[in-house]
């Protein structure tokens, strides 16, 4: 490589090696593009990692709630306690944390616990006092307020979490920069190079670009843009692509259901464990299509999260709209995370051209017999659910992502590759392929990333271990030895 690209690429005696060249022997390790994380929270997590409990990888309900008991003891009376990551599928309690179990903790802290896939928070007494929630608030629109036999709040808000939230401090922009910082580092030792932060408003853009200037941002950033912000992007003539290499404006980021694991996707037929639900939109149809209508005449990209079959086909039904108001060629429309689908979609979603951003790790979380994913939809219908060999097969560009659950895309391509479905397993290669050139096409950024290549930027990933020679279960073993971008060696195992 010379300066930021990729001079020549192939095996040692085909390249001569100049005069004066560094040389780093990788002999027995894979050499592969740096790996591009197309939907994260990326800002938010690493906000997360300086001043949030992270209870994600606790063994049960009990454990969580000692390590929330052992925050609020280190943190002023009065303050709030904020924790994420919990994952109640995973404990053998398997329930919601609910205000009781937190009331006991402290009386003195306002507490939040948002759950891993940050659609349900549960809430102490002390902080539904403090937001004002009590058994006559109504349920606001796409969110549910839960509340017990007794009619009164139970503590948990499912996709309304908008109603605590302004009672929280704000996170200062020091923090903002502070935790993309810590981000940037914790990604770059993980051989992720490129990241998608899925949605952010005006602090965000903000913290970003002072990240960068302060040269704290070591990761390549494609920022999509929230609904608060998206229509002033119109009224300052910017849309997606406006940017550099570093910091681009990403699609426009739209809600249009929950997750599975709060009962908020929005299926066609009720959850298999809760026969009472079918999920929750987020916004009536009419106002998706507007906003998308809107965000697609501006020239944006559209990325619009969507889980259930319902809430997918919504989207395919509103991208459909876009296209035949305004045709555009290269689109690149994706939907967010696109996991509950069926044969008709998968059809439309290739002839329309759009992008599905799946997340191959939720698989490796939930997605084993009888765990969460099979208690929410049943068997049958979770063999629909991510189904990563038909989509590939069907020609579709699939781009990977981790959504932060957990930030890890060894972690992902191991999961895709041992799917719990085996109809649904992909290879290896297919798997770094997501991870790395499709997710470089979602933000419109194959011909300069995303594979190793002359011409391209030397944003490298090289993995400790041969991936091609070890069994496909053991992947998630395998630990990133170096990380370069733009040909900087930055972040180095044995430094
Ligand atoms: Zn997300």
């Amino acid at each position: 490589m010379k300066g930021d690209y990729i001079l020549a690429a192939g095996k040692k005696k085909e390249i001569p090696i100049p005069d004066g060249a560094e040389v780093y022997d990788v002999t027995g390790m894979t050499v592969l593009p740096g790996l591009i994380d197309s939907h994260c929270h990326f800002l938010w997590m690493g906000v997360n990692m300086i001043r949030t409990v992270n209870i994600r990888d606790t063994p049960s309900l009990k454990a969580a709630l000692e390590k929330i008991k052992q925050k609020a003891k280190e943190t002023k009376k009065g303050d709030w306690v904020l924790g994420i990551g919990y994952d109640e599928s995973k404990w053998p309690e398997n329930r919601y944390i609910t205000k009781n179990d937190l009331d006991v903790l402290s009386m003195d802290h306002p507490m939040m616990i948002t759950r891993i896939c940050g659609h349900l928070v549960s809430l102490n007494t002390k902080a539904m006092k403090i937001a004002d929630i009590t058994h006559t608030t109504l349920d606001p629109q796409g969110g549910k307020i839960d509340k017990g036999k007794d009619g009164e709040p139970t503590g948990i808000l499912k996709d309304c979490r908008y109603l605590v939230e302004p009672y929280i401090p704000a996170v200062t922009e020091e923090m903002n920069v502070e935790g993309l910082k810590v981000a940037s580092d914790h990604a770059l030792r993980l051989g992720c190079t490129s990241i998608g932060d899925a949605g952010l408003g005006a602090d965000g853009l903000r913290a970003y670009q002072t990240a960068f200037d302060k040269g704290y941002l070591k990761t390549r950033a494609y920022i999509m843009l929230n609904d608060t912000v998206h229509k002033h992007s119109y009224d300052l003539g910017v849309r997606t692509g406006f940017g550099n290499d570093m910091i681009k404006i990403g699609a426009t980021k739209l809600l249009m259901d929950g997750s599975l694991g709060a009962h908020t996707a929005a299926l066609f037929e009720p959850y298999t464990d809760d026969p009472a639900t079918k999920g929750l939109l987020r916004m009536p149809e009419e106002e998706l299509d507007e906003k998308a209508k809107n965000a697609h005449r501006n020239g944006n990209q559209l990325a619009i999260h969507a889980i259930g079959d319902y809430a997918i086909e919504c989207v395919i039904n509103s991208i459909s709209a876009v296209l035949k108001d305004k045709p555009r060629k290269d689109h690149r429309h994706r939907i967010e995370h696109c996991e509950v689908l069926t044969a008709n979609q998968i059809e439309r979603i290739k002839e329309l051209g759009i992008v599905p951003a799946v997340q191959p790790n939720f698989v490796g979380e939930w997605a084993s017999p009888g765990s969460m994913y099979e208690q929410r939809l049943g068997e049958e219908r979770n063999k629909l659910n991510n189904p990563f060999r038909v989509l590939l097969d069907e020609g579709i560009t699939v781009t990977f992502g981790s959504d932060g659950m957990p930030f890890n895309p060894i972690y992902g391509i191991w999961s895709a590759v041992n799917h719990s479905i085996k109809e649904s397993r992909i290879s290896l290669v297919e798997a770094v392929k997501c991870y790395t050139f499709n997710s470089a096409y979602a933000s419109f950024e194959e011909d300069f990333k995303g594979s190793v290549e002359p011409g391209k930027l030397a944003d490298i990933a090289v993995i400790d271990r041969d991936l091609t020679e070890i069994p496909p279960e053991n992947i998630r073993e395998a630990k990133v030895y170096m990380t370069l971008v733009a040909g900087k060696i930055l972040y180095h195992k044995g430094l």
